[in-house]
């Protein structure tokens, strides 16, 4: 399984749905037993819904990339 860090890495990419099969096939393995990334995963998406629904439906590096910093900074700072 791939580590947290490694999923992070990936994780903008898979947001915006350009990832390889292999490596969302990784993601989604993850996803479903980290529970960190897991709860990470869904307040990130819930965040890009709210971004999407009330733009264009592309996300733009610039919306995405301050999202993921932070919750990068909360998964290094945040208890466990
Ligand atoms: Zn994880």
């Amino acid at each position: 399984m791939i580590t947290c860090e490694e999923f992070f890495v990936e994780f903008g990419d898979y947001l915006e749905n350009r990832v390889s099969p292999e490596i969302l096939k990784e993601l989604e393995l993850h996803l479903s037993q980290c529970r960190a990334c897991h709860v990470l995963y869904d307040s990130t998406c819930k965040t890009v819904k709210i971004v999407t629904e009330s733009g264009s439906f592309d996300l733009p590096k610039s919306v995405s990339d301050p999202i993921i910093d932070r919750v990068m900074a909360r998964l290094r700072t945040g208890p466990s």
